[in-house]
């Protein structure tokens, strides 16, 4: 599908940038959690973010999709912003359908296991193109078969998420978050809630998507994942991007002292 924005990309030679956070800031009571922070993903290309606990990771990715309303600055996705309108020449907040439209551009999965326990594994990843995208049952389904495939699940689509492991549910949870056909993923720590041996099927199959020119924005604590899969690696801590910049010199010569720091204290 072309858009306005591939058009221009082609046009002007530029990397079409999928994601763009500019001068996003978060303030929770007068606690500043994101602090201007732009960032700009390119699209199919994957960044992952890392940083120490309560850096404000979480709450970034969550501004993405406006799960999180941020206080000033404005997140595009493929050159739309997220959760606004133009209304005459003011902009206002879009109205709960449209946001929820506006939404299906961004798939997440979260550290939490969050199926719906009440549904079976097909279910859960039929449910939101239905309800959302008004795509038939039928298609849904067909669909919804074809990504249980992808994530090596496929037997196991009668199950309800209570009869998996930890590793297969973050499996559906990403096959439900590619229902929608996303143009971006993004990923909050998908395998922290697991055990160590569910940790590289899950890792598995982020990698198959990144291969297949997904764009993506991770949160990870896996630095060695993150160094094979990132295109870049951003640093954060307290609410700010420290420094950014391609794998090999953040992980090898990273400029700021913490970074390095930081990078000493998970390997
Ligand atoms: P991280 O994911 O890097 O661990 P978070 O984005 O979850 O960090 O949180 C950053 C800071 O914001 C933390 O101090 C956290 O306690 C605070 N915070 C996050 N969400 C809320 C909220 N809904 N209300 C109040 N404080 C919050
Ligand atoms: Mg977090």
């Amino acid at each position: 599908m072309s858009t306005a924005a591939d058009e221009l990309a082609v046009a002007t030679g530029e990397p079409r940038t999928m994601v763009r956070l500019i001068q996003i800031s978060k303030a929770f009571g007068d606690v500043a959690v994101l602090d201007r922070v732009d960032l700009t993903v390119p699209a199919g290309t994957v960044t992952c973010v890392v940083g120490p606990s309560g850096s404000g990771k979480s709450t970034l990715l969550r501004c993405v999709n406006r799960l999180e309303r941020p206080d000033s600055g404005a997140v595009l996705i493929d050159g739309q912003p997220v959760g606004l309108i133009r209304r005459g020449n003011r902009v206002i907040e879009a109205p709960p359908r449209l946001l929820a439209r506006h939404r299906t551009a961004v798939g997440m999965v979260f550290q939490a296991l969050n199926l719906f326990p009440h549904l079976t594994v097909l279910e859960n990843i039929v449910e939101a193109p239905v309800a959302v995208q008004r795509a038939s049952r039928a298609d849904a389904r067909a669909r919804a078969r074809e990504l249980l495939q992808r994530v090596g699940l496929a037997h196991k689509e009668r199950s309800y998420p209570r009869e998996l492991s930890g590793g297969e549910q973050q499996r559906v949870a990403i096959a439900r978050a590619l229902a929608l056909r996303p143009k971006v993923m993004l990923f909050d720590e998908p395998t922290s809630a697991l055990d160590p041996e569910l940790v590289g099927e899950v890792l598995s199959v982020v990698r198959d998507l990144a291969a297949g020119g997904m764009t993506m924005l991770i949160v990870t604590h896996e630095l060695r994942f993150a160094a094979e899969v990132a295109d870049e690696i951003v640093f954060i801590d307290r609410g700010r991007i420290v420094e950014q910049g391609p794998p090999a010199t953040m992980l090898g010569s990273p400029r700021e002292e913490r970074t390095a720091r930081f990078f000493a204290t998970i390997q």
